[in-house]
This record gives C-alpha cells, sequence and structure tokens, in this order.
C-alpha cells in the first residue's frame, strides 16, 4: 500500500520544502520507493533536487488540467528520488481549475494509475490555503505541519487547522494530521521549547520528534541541487533520519509516532 503524505503550511520559509526533499531522501535511503510533488507555483523543490524550473517543457500543471499524462512528466533526481515537477505555469492552475468540477480531486485522479510504483509519495504543498494546497490535502492520507521555531510561529495555525476539518468533512474524511514538526530549530536557546509548548497547549496538536535544528548545511545542500542527506554527516540529516524511521515505524508497524515534549 502507497502512504502519501502531504507537508503544508500556508506560512512561507517554515521548512515545507527542504522537509519534503530531506525527508524523501531518507526514506529513499531506506530502500524505499519515493514520488514527490511540487505543487508550488515558484518551483523551489525541483529546483533544490536540481532541474531547473525554467527549463522544462512540461510540469504538475498540464498533469492537473488533464493536457499531459503524469508518467510523460515524472523525471528522476541525482539521489533516486522521482518527480513529479512545477515550473511557474502551476500559478495559473488556480484559475483554471475553479472553473472545474471536482477540482480539488485533480491531483488525486492524476496520481491513482501511478501510485503502483511508490511506496511513498510527498507532497509539497504551496505557501496559501489555496485549491492547489486543498488538492494536496485530498490526494493525501496524512498531514505534516511543518513549524518554525519563533514568536508568532502560531499566527495561521488555528486556520491551517480549520482548513485540515475541512477537507476531512468534504473531500477527504481520511486525512490523519500527525502534528507539527518543529523545524529551525535552536536548542541553545529556550525560547524555541517555549513557542512549542505555547503550540501545542493552544491547539492540543501533537509536536513530532525529532526537532530539526538550525544549521547553515541545508541553503548550501539546495543551492547546490542536492538534499543534505547527500553531504556530509551533519546533525540536520540525522534529523530527518529519524523522522523518517519515526514515520515508516508508524506506517508499516502501527507503532505510535515519538513526540517532542518542549516541557522537557
Ligand atoms: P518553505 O518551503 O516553507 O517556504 P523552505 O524549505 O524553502 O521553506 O525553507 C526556507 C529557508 O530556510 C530556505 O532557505 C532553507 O534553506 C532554510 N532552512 C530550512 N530548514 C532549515 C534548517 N533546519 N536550518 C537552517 N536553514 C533551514
Ligand atoms: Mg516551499
Amino acid at each position: 500500500m502507497t502512504t502519501i503524505l502531504a507537508v503544508a503550511n500556508q506560512k512561507g520559509g517554515v521548512a515545507k520544502t527542504t522537509t519534503v526533499a530531506s525527508l524523501a531522501a531518507a526514506l529513499h535511503a531506506l530502500d524505499r520507493r519515493v514520488l514527490v510533488v511540487d505543487l508550488d507555483p515558484q518551483g523551489c523543490l525541483t529546483f533544490s533536487l536540481g532541474h531547473n524550473p525554467d527549463k522544462l517543457d512540461s510540469s504538475v500543471h498540464e498533469v492537473l488540467t488533464g493536457d499531459a499524462k503524469v508518467e510523460d512528466v515524472l523525471i528522476e533526481t541525482a539521489e533516486g528520488i522521482v518527480l513529479l515537477p512545477a515550473t511557474i505555469d502551476l500559478a495559473g492552475a488556480e484559475a483554471l481549475l475553479l472553473m472545474r468540477a471536482g477540482r480539488e480531486f485533480a491531483l488525486k485522479r492524476a496520481l491513482a494509475p501511478i501510485l503502483d510504483d511508490f511506496d511513498v509519495v510527498v507532497i509539497d504543498c504551496p505557501p496559501s490555503l489555496g485549491v492547489l494546497t486543498l488538492n494536496g490535502l485530498t490526494a493525501a492520507q496524512s498531514v505534516l505541519v511543518p513549524l518554525q521555531c519563533e514568536t508568532l510561529a502560531h499566527r495561521g495555525v488555528g486556520q491551517l487547522l480549520r482548513t485540515v476539518s475541512e477537507v476531512q468533512q468534504i473531500t477527504n474524511p481520511d486525512l490523519t494530521l500527525l502534528g507539527a514538526l518543529p523545524t529551525l530549530f535552536d536548542a541553545r536557546t529556550t525560547h524555541s521549547r517555549d513557542v512549542l509548548g505555547d503550540v501545542s497547549d493552544r491547539y492540543s496538536l501533537p509536536v513530532l520528534a525529532p526537532p530539526i535544528p538550525r544549521t547553515v548545511r541545508f541553503a548550501e545542500a539546495s543551492a547546490s541541487g542536492a538534499t543534505v542527506l547527500s553531504g556530509r554527516k551533519n546533525k540536520g540529516a540525522q534529523a530527518y533520519r529519524e523522522l523518517a524511521e519515526n514515520l515508516l515505524a508508524h506506517w508499516n508497524d502501527g507503532a505510535e509516532l515519538k513526540t517532542y515534549d518542549p516541557a522537557v
């Protein structure tokens, strides 16, 4: 059975794209066949996996509008992950899809024929709660919310949780909210922990382990078109490896997800 995970938060800069790329690389290293879907018109995931969105003939845009078959658009990345890429054309997909019936189901329908080829699909949602994110949440079985550990991180979380709950009621009753993933975490200060404690109290949202530490390796990696897992050993890569193991144990063996207790 294929597991489909959406990574969503309408806030930009919270490490959605970094989480998708790094987690996918970690899952691939654990011998899983991994597909990543770039749903952001900016194409940052596509770019960070070594493909220039400006040089691609077709993308997830044509797949969503029904003008291309998904299998004709997939590309392989250097690290062995398969990518359904985005180009700036995707910015027009919101408007095109809005005129169509069943618009929230376009991605789910498009992925159906290829699901058997993959063990895990990870979807990188754009920084909005528009039609593209609704497509991501409708196609997924579970959703993970990266949360940057800084003041005001909670702003917008309520709205995101309402969207998840609406999707559960209307387009995808099986969607599970796994919890928040702390990103850009600074273990040296109590600030990150205070922020997480506040968010988990306010929204009774599980905080997943391990927190992803802030390290300069991520910026270096995405600029070079590779993930942090391809380079030298570093604590960021290690954290995503642990997250991958945590998720696989949950999906495959029904183990409880390991959570992080900000109070400790
Ligand atoms: P989003 O997709 O939510 O907009 P990105 O994944 O693009 O966020 O990350 C935003 C910026 O933060 C990028 O420059 C990325 O390299 C950087 N970044 C992400 N995670 C970390 C981390 N753990 N430590 C340091 N920088 C990070
Ligand atoms: Mg992004």
